[in-house]
């Protein structure tokens, strides 16, 4: 049994078919972890779907409404880079839920693990690469409105940088903002974050995690947050089709490891998040997550746990 849950749902499979995106990972990542032994049915937490209310403290009416009711323009539909369908906006919905109940559990666990979510493109008012819906903006805003946490760091280390992250939270004090991404890679307008960490192409193991972890701490040090969203890219992989760095699976889980170290030595809780993680193998994506709930697994029974600063 796990010291943390899982958030899991079948629901976030975005049924997108024959598409560079597995939107099958979800399901693959969860029943891997049980018959793999790592975890069993009862480290398990099924969301329901945020509710509208939750949606809406970060995006707009209008976007609420053409998702809900299928009216996007063609042009929206494009910038989505996926198919709409009922089946994408409910997975969205979940996993913002999701994402919202992991949070919810990590203030309580010190860990939550959402096998889900990690929407980080999606803005305000459209969607774009994927991510119609910021599951991680909408659980800090549930949170601060549930008054669980004032402060949030979002540490992003998706391969691609976190636009809509830093474009939700630009004028608020509240939210720090960290991105270690390609620099030469999508998106082509990079609003500023609190903190990029452009990447040069090809970067190795050594180079990232020279670069992300003094970042890491000093951000911590001076912004003092409550809860750290972990947006865990499986795309910075030297097999991804869509990333273009040169990490290992295991200086993945290293960067995972470290991250996660920092933030229970300072006892301040994680919420995970997957991201994207489009390699060549499939399974190699799978295992890339599944390495990260193994290594908050070895990080909380490294560090006893550590009450949320919050409560
Ligand atoms: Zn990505």
């Amino acid at each position: 049994m796990l010291p943390f849950k899982l958030v899991y749902h079948d629901g976030y499979d975005l049924h997108l078919g024959a598409h560079v995106f597995p939107s099958q990972k979800y399901k693959l990542i969860a029943e891997k972890l049980v018959a793999g032994g790592t975890a069993t049915k009862q480290d398990f937490l099924r969301p329901e779907p945020a509710t509208d209310t939750d949606i809406l403290r970060v995006h707009t009416a209008d976007w609420v409404h053409k998702l809900k009711t299928g009216t996007l323009t063609r042009s929206e539909e494009m910038k989505l880079e996926v198919p709409y369908s009922q089946e994408l906006v409910d997975a969205f919905w979940l996993a913002a839920g999701g994402t919202i109940v992991a949070a919810h559990a990590a203030s309580r666990d010190g860990f939550g693990c959402n096998i889900g979510g990690g929407f980080h493109h999606a803005y305000p008012g459209h969607g774009e690469g994927f991510c119609a819906i910021h599951d991680v903006a909408v659980a800090i805003r549930r949170l601060q409105h549930d008054g669980v946490i004032q402060k949030a760091i979002v540490v992003d280390t998706d391969v691609h940088h976190g636009n809509g992250t830093a474009a939700i939270f630009s004028r608020d004090q509240s939210v720090f903002t960290l991105s270690i991404h390609q620099l030469n890679n999508y998106p082509a307008h990079k609003p500023a974050s609190t903190l990029d960490l452009n990447m040069e192409d090809g970067v190795s193991d050594e180079e990232y995690l020279n670069a992300l972890l003094p970042a890491l701490r000093h951000s911590l040090d001076t912004f003092h947050p409550d809860m750290v969203f972990y947006v865990g890219g499986a795309d910075p992989y030297r097999e991804d089709q869509l990333g273009g760095l040169d990490i290992s699976m295991n200086g993945l889980k290293k960067r995972d490891e470290q991250v996660f170290a920092e933030a229970r030595k300072r006892g301040i809780p994680v919420v995970t998040t997957l991201a994207g993680g489009y390699a060549w193998c499939v399974e190699d994506t799978v295992q890339i997550h599944i390495n990260t709930i193994y290594a908050a697994k070895e990080v909380a029974a490294k560090f006893p746990q550590v009450q949320s600063q919050a409560l």
